[in-house]
Formats: C-alpha cells, structure tokens, sequence
C-alpha cells in the first residue's frame, strides 16, 4: 500500500503499489498523483556537497568587487584631496582615507588603480601638510 496525503484537503489516502504514478480522485474531489512507494532499502538521492566550489567562487567574488570599490574610492579621494588640500582640513580628511583605502585594495587586487589613487592621495596629503605648515608660520608672523 501508498499511503499519501491529498493536496487539497490533507485526507491520508491510500492506494494499491500498482497505482503508483498515476492519478487519482480523493473524495474531496481533488485529482493527486499518487506517489512512489518509498523503499527503505533505497538511499535518498543525495546532491553532491562541493563546499569548494561555493567558498572558491564566492568569497574572491566579494573580496575582488570589494577592492575595485576600495581602489575607486581611493582614485577618487586622491583626485579630489589634489584640489582639495587648498583648505588643509578637507584635504587631510580627503587624502587620509584615500591612501588607507588604496592600500586596502592594492593588497587584495594589486590593480593600477588603487595605486594611482595612493600616490594621488600621497600628493594630496603632502600638499595639504604643506598648507597647515604655510598657514601656521603665516599666523605667526
Ligand atoms: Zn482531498
């Protein structure tokens, strides 16, 4: 015997081994393929686990697309603490980041990127010191 629940109102069923796949009207009305006997012998098919394939695919993933974030960031920081150190706050608050950024990705992705964003933010970081060192002795004088 098949023993089966229908899927319409959940009445146990039952039906001879025979019947097996085929269709058949519970008293509710609703027509229900009548399912496979299931054999204790018979292992449940089991999906081949490859934990590999989804840690080597995913994580680079991310840790790429991750350092192309950081690497633009830091390129863009850099472009903007070059005009940005004028006012040497901004241009520290610019250009720090941008380097830490730059190196963050530089480490993960080495592209060309995240270089010319750290050596953009370096120039930006310098000029800015430049101008708190310049507007201190102007001050002072
Ligand atoms: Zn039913």
């Amino acid at each position: 015997m098949i023993r089966y629940a229908c899927g319409a109102c959940g009445a146990q069923l039952e039906s001879d081994d025979e019947n097996a796949g085929r269709e058949e009207r519970c008293a509710c009305g609703a027509v229900n393929t009548v399912p496979q006997r299931p054999k204790a012998d018979v292992q449940p098919e089991r999906v081949p686990v490859t934990p590999r394939l989804v840690t080597a695919d995913y994580v680079p993933y991310t840790v790429t697309s991750d350092a192309a974030g950081k690497a633009t960031a830091s390129l863009t920081l850099g472009i903007i603490s070059c005009v940005a150190w004028a006012c040497p706050l901004v241009g520290l608050a610019v250009s720090i980041p941008g380097i830490i950024l730059g190196v963050q990705s530089q480490r993960l992705e080495g592209s060309g990127r995240a270089r010319k964003g750290i050596v953009l933010s370096v120039v930006g970081l310098m000029l800015s010191i430049v101008n708190v060192i310049a507007g201190m002795i102007v001050q002072v004088e």
